[in-house]
């Protein structure tokens, strides 16, 4: 016998579906809901909805954004001959908030992870590639300090050598398997401004 009505059952099994969200989270939460003003419900169900329909990649360094270009790409100011190679849009932000970088970057949407199956095919590395083939005078990369960001460096690195371009990784300061977007901005400033050439 179920022990909730069948609406209160598929509610809880879609929240577990999301990360982090274990069976006891997600009946917290599907029971916050049921008790949520249904017009609050319907505005996060609909934000939820227009989010997902209206995000899309930018077309210059892929990071999910709401108009073909993102802000950082779309800003003339910003140095374009550098590019930060990121993880994810989460670490891009982190770093756009030390407000001390004025190049751009290039989002890979996640790094190599042979175990689960994600090889240099998987990630946005023929993206960056195509834009190598414009003036770069460097490429900065800044993946997570995990075996998977380490083994994503060194791969990007050993691609980019041979075309000559200035290849340099952010100082460790950012602690081993740390993920970035946790990081507070002066540490991650200091990782920037410490970048050793590979
Ligand atoms: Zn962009």
């Amino acid at each position: 016998m179920d022990l909730y009505s069948g609406y209160i059952n598929k509610l809880i099994a879609e929240l577990s579906v999301l990360p982090g969200i274990g069976n006891k989270s997600a009946q917290r939460l599907a029971f916050h809901i049921i008790n949520m003003p249904k017009e609050s419900v319907k505005h996060l169900a609909d934000t939820m909805v227009e989010t997902r329909e209206k995000i899309r990649y930018c077309e210059k360094c892929c990071t999910l954004t709401d108009s073909e270009i993102c802000p950082v790409c779309a800003d003339p100011g910003r140095n374009s001959r550098v590019i930060m190679v990121v993880e994810n849009t989460r670490d891009l932000t982190a770093y756009e908030r030390t407000h001390r970088y004025e190049g751009v970057y290039h989002v890979l949407h996640g790094a190599i992870n042979p175990t689960l199956g994600i090889g240099p095919n998987e990630i946005r590395l023929k993206e960056l590639l195509q834009r190598l083939q414009h003036d770069v005078d460097e490429v900065i990369i800044a993946t997570n300090s995990s075996i998977e960001g380490e083994t994503t460096a060194m791969y990007i690195s050993k691609l980019i050598k041979p075309t000559g371009i200035k290849v340099t990784r952010i100082a460790s300061g950012v602690p081993v398997g740390g993920e970035l977007e946790y990081i507070d901005e002066v540490t991650l400033s200091r990782a920037l401004e410490a970048r050793v050439e590979l």
